[in-house]
C-alpha cells in the first residue's frame, strides 16, 4: 500500500501508456510515482485476486456441467429447506 505524499490518498496502479511500465497514480490529484518495485508488488496482488475470480468461474462452470438429475435436484432442494426449517426452530 503506498499513499500519495501529497494530499494521502491510496494511490492506484496503472501503466504508462507509451512505455507500458506500471506507475503509481493519485485518484485525488495529478500525482504520478514510477516505483517499479512497488508497482510490481501491486501487479501480483492483482494476479492474485484474478486468480481467485477465475477459480471462483471455474467453480460456477463446473455446476453448470455437472448435470443433476432432476430426483436429485429435488432431493437437494428438500434438504435445503429442512436445514432451513431446523435453523429456524
Ligand atoms: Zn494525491
Amino acid at each position: 500500500m503506498e499513499f500519495c505524499p501529497k494530499c494521502d490518498s491510496l494511490l492506484h496502479i496503472t501503466k504508462d501508456k507509451k512505455s507500458g511500465k506500471p506507475l503509481l497514480k493519485c485518484p485525488d490529484c495529478e500525482y504520478v510515482e514510477s516505483n517499479e518495485k512497488v508497482a510490481e508488488s501491486y501487479i501480483i496482488s492483482d494476479e492474485i485476486s484474478h486468480t481467485e475470480k477465475d477459480i471462483i468461474e471455474m467453480i460456477e462452470v463446473r455446476e453448470e456441467d455437472h448435470v443433476l438429475s432432476s430426483d436429485i435436484r429435488e432431493e437437494l432442494t428438500e434438504q435445503f429447506r429442512e436445514s432451513i426449517e431446523s435453523f429456524e426452530f
